[in-house]
């Protein structure tokens, strides 16, 4: 379907319909209700041929109930995003390197899905036992006491299916072997949305960019697509072990420079810090660390629109159907 050119830069909306003026800032609109995603909405007619340049007010929107679509521009290129709706996620899948990654990239949003019924499930790839701070434990204790803290922090959100796949933490790089492991994973758990980390380093902020971030991000984009959901690639999968193909729909990267979709965690956002705290051995001895924390997320809530008071988690999503 032809939508012309709508140069509308779609982060998010508000609820109901809005015109706002957009100011000197980039093409900037927001939807959210109660911090969740509409079921649709669709820019009210006349607003999707035309283009939006900085410093024009926004056309008005009208929210239906409807499948939507994100007509978006990334770096000046327009891009159409299909995105799933709140009733097409049913069951989430995270990957992550080490234990507290996906409490920092996304313990928030993972603590509104579960409020709202869906099955969430962590997988880890290392124990974290290279981490911790002026630590006594060699890495085998290290391992178990971070397994320990990962799991208290999945249930300070409410998961508690908490899986680790074992790999020795620093040295994740992307491989068949691995692309299996999580394969077999989604298999297993056949999630309609998987959240992993961005495989690609990001230059304006190094501390996502952890090597074993960028390869388990890789690895898992390349188990989605394509071997979970072909029947032929791991074919000892189905044979040995009854894991039928699993095709997933959507995928959420953490950590990226090119986010596109913000989840408004101001209502978890205690339940994302105590999870965060779960992780004694890596915060503890870190001075501030929850004001430190409130801030770096109500930044992404100021760069998402969200209003003061407000915090946010920030992903890059792909469609993967
Ligand atoms: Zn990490």
């Amino acid at each position: 379907m032809d939508h012309g050119l709508p140069l509308l830069r779609v982060e998010a909306i508000e609820q109901g319909v809005v015109n706002r003026d957009l100011g000197r800032h980039a093409p900037r609109l927001r939807l959210s209700t109660d911090n969740r995603r509409l079921d649709g909405w669709n820019p009210h007619p006349g607003s999707t041929d035309r283009t939006l340049t900085p410093g024009t007010a926004a056309p008005s929107i009208g929210v239906r109930n409807a499948r939507y679509e994100l007509l978006v521009v990334v770096n000046g290129q327009s891009e159409r995003e299909k995105m799933l709706a709140d009733n097409e996620i049913n069951r989430v899948l995270v990957v992550t390197a080490h234990p507290d990654d996906a409490d920092f990239g996304a313990a928030g949003t993972v603590a509104l899905f579960v409020d709202r019924g869906v099955e969430v499930t962590y997988l880890l790839v290392t124990d974290g036992d290279a981490g911790g701070n002026e630590r006594t434990l060699d890495n085998t204790g290290m391992a178990e006491l971070r397994r320990t803290e990962q799991t208290a922090a999945a249930k300070a959100v409410g998961v508690t299916d908490v899986r680790f796949l074992g790999h020795a933490d620093g040295t994740v790089v992307p491989s068949l072997a691995l692309r299996k492991d999580i394969a077999r994973v989604i298999r297993q758990v056949r999630p309609d949305l998987v959240i992993t980390h961005h495989p690609e380093r990001n230059y304006q902020f190094i501390a996502p960019s952890h090597p074993d971030h960028r390869a388990v991000g890789g690895s898992t984009l390349d188990a989605v697509y394509p071997d979970a959901r072909n029947p032929y690639a791991f074919p000892e999968l189905v044979k040995e072990e009854g894991l039928a193909a699993w095709t997933v729909r959507e995928v959420w990267l953490m950590g990226g420079s090119t986010p596109n979709h913000w989840t408004d965690i101001t209502e978890a956002i205690d339940r994302k810090l105590t999870a965060l705290q779960s992780h004694v051995s890596q915060v503890a001895h870190v001075e501030g660390f929850a004001d430190f924390v409130k801030t770096r997320f109500a930044s992404w809530a100021e760069q998402a629109g969200f209003g003061e008071g407000h915090y946010a988690e920030a992903f890059q999503t792909v469609t993967t159907a």
